[in-house]
């Protein structure tokens, strides 16, 4: 017997990953039907979104299902929620990712760019796992929950200016220890990954000097890739991690050790 494979298998499990259509999601979303789950993506872009479902249920012979959903509004999460469940059956785990960056001075951003970024990386990941939280109890189903943090969260990119996105990453990371304990009775395990550089759209405007110098100061001398994260994920999901809740596991290349 495998003993490995059936530790980490998500076989017949059913995982819903917001900011799917790209990036770190997509990634991710791609090794998850590998292992074996079907996929549900709710991103902003509605069609990148379902041309993503289409290629991994082609891929993997998955089922998947897509949704068009901005992570701010609460009842267009719920109403997504509802009509995934009724596509897919029941759906135990949730990849909670989507996320934005607006780099600015503080004396420069204005309250509205602040409020953007809390409003995506904060209140859309406390929406989405509220709602599926509430869908998970509701139904008895003992589930799984991996927040997208940031090493931002722990430390601040110099000389990046970025408070809105790192006080947003710090408190994805709290809510996760929030929610942890608050779930725990249930059978819901809550923890988050803190990636660190990862080469994506996300940080594809920043100059090339600028990526040189993360590579250079990442201890592992590069960036990371998307699918670096994707074991990170299956882990925290799986059963492999069933004793694991409130945790943070950074991947990061080192770059936080120093
Ligand atoms: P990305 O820009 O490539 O992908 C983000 C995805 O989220 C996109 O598909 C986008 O359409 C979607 N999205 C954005 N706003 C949304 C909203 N309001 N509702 C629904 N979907 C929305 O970025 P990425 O690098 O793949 O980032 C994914 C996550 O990883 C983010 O939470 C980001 O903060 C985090 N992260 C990234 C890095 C990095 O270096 N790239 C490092 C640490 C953490």
């Amino acid at each position: 017997m495998d003993i490995l494979k059936n530790l980490f298998s998500l076989e017949g499990k059913t995982i819903l990953v917001t900011g799917g259509a790209q990036g770190i999601g997509r990634a991710v979303a791609d090794h998850l039907a590998g292992a074996g789950a079907n996929i549900v993506i709710f991103d902003l872009q509605g069609e990148k979104a379902e041309a993503a479902a289409g290629e991994i249920a082609e891929a993997y012979g998955r089922k998947t299902f897509s949704r068009q959903v901005d992570v701010t509004d609460y009842d267009g999460i719920r109403k997504a929620l509802e009509e995934s469940v009724q596509e897919m059956g029941q759906i135990e785990m949730l990849f909670n990712n989507a996320g934005i960056v607006i780099q600015k001075p503080v004396i420069e951003a204005t309250p509205e760019e602040w409020k953007k970024v809390i409003d995506v990386n904060l209140n859309g990941v406390y929406y989405v796992a509220q709602l599926f939280g509430k869908y998970l109890i509701e139904n008895g189903i003992k589930g799984s929950i991996v927040n997208t943090a940031s090493m931002s969260g722990i430390i601040v990119n110099y000389p990046q200016l970025q408070a809105s996105y790192n006080t947003s990453k710090a408190g994805v990371t709290h809510l996760t220890k929030s929610l942890a304990y608050e779930w725990a009775e249930h059978g819901i395990r809550v923890n988050c990954i803190s990636p660190g550089y990862m080469f994506t759209e996300l940080t594809s405007y920043v100059r090339e000097d600028w990526r040189a110098k993360w590579a250079e100061w990442t201890p592992m001398q590069r960036l990371g890739k998307p699918e670096e994260l994707a074991g990170a994920v299956i882990y925290l999901l799986s059963d492999s991690a069933s004793f694991t809740t409130g945790a943070e596991l950074v991947v990061d290349g080192g770059f936080t050790i120093v």
